[in-house]
């Protein structure tokens, strides 16, 4: 079965995002837990906590097919030293937010070099600060994304992504989440050669550590290495892509999200999915 959801919004609380869920006829969605562009939000109140698990447990979302992302300032690649003790500070609240929520995924872009030290001390310095969290907290993986390859970012390559992974002490918490858009933009042909990409995760990663789709399709071509998302069916992907993805029983059971732009249309893109299973 397909778990099929988006990035909805939290704004007046967590415990509304399984309802903003619910309302575009999803079974699965993504949140932040936390303002995303500020380094410290207040903490989550035990009210709003009891109010998420009761939404979630009345719209029929598992912890399973619920996955939060961290926030868009986080860098656990940050070669400053000043800079990677906020990153540290922040990544080790969000993953303690998911904890206290329930939730068993936490989502991230692994992080940027700035150009200023190697992608190897970039990926080994994310490792360190992912073990670091991770032993600081239970029952939460850390689920890594793969990425455009935009600017200083890290993650784009499939053998990147492995680096970490062989780096991290617990694998049991430890994950990779697909984003459709930037594994084309990072020069995966997902439209003309579909199976030799997802052979070629399976070959370098494992379909073992896939934790988690980001479905969005692109407006940017193969390789470009911008990551500008776009609604299904109007970008480059194509619906044929996302008919393919639908149908292929590898997806199963793990959640589908959209991340794309234009979230009036959400509901429609979950019927639109639906219809192509
Ligand atoms: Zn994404
Ligand atoms: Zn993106």
């Amino acid at each position: 079965m397909k778990y099929i959801g988006a990035h909805v919004s939290a704004s007046g609380g967590v415990e509304n995002a399984p309802l903003n869920a619910a309302a575009i006829g999803a079974n699965a969605f993504a949140l932040f837990t936390k303002n995303q562009r500020q380094w410290v939000s207040a903490p989550l109140t035990a009210k709003s906590i009891e109010q998420f698990k009761e939404n979630c447990r009345k719209c029929g979302f598992l912890p399973e097919y619920i996955l939060p992302h961290d926030s868009y300032l986080i860098n656990l690649g940050n070669p400053d030293e000043e800079a990677i003790q906020k990153s540290r500070a922040a990544f080790l609240d969000e993953m303690q937010r998911c904890e206290q929520l329930g939730l068993t995924m936490l989502n991230f872009h692994p992080g940027s070099h700035l150009n200023k030290i190697s992608i190897e001390q970039c990926l080994d310095e994310i490792a360190a600060n992912i073990n670091l969290a991770l032993s600081k907290t239970s029952g939460v993986a850390a689920v890594i994304e793969n990425t455009a390859g935009q600017g200083s970012n890290v993650g784009n390559k499939f053998e990147e992504i492995r680096y970490i992974i062989d780096r991290i002490d617990d694998k049991s918490r430890v994950g990779v989440c697909i984003d459709t858009c930037h594994t084309y933009s990072a020069g995966y042909d997902l439209v003309g050669d579909y199976e030799g990409v997802f052979a070629e995760f399976e070959r370098v990663i494992g379909l073992e550590y896939l934790k988690g789709i980001h479905l969005n399709d692109t407006k940017k071509p193969l390789a470009s290495r911008v990551d500008r998302h776009e609604t299904l069916g109007d970008g480059l992907l194509g619906i044929d892509f996302f008919k393919k993805l639908m149908k292929d029983s590898r997806f199963d059971n793990i959640p589908i999200i959209l991340e794309t732009p234009d979230e009036s249309r959400w509901r429609e893109e979950i019927a639109l999915l639906r219809s192509l299973e």
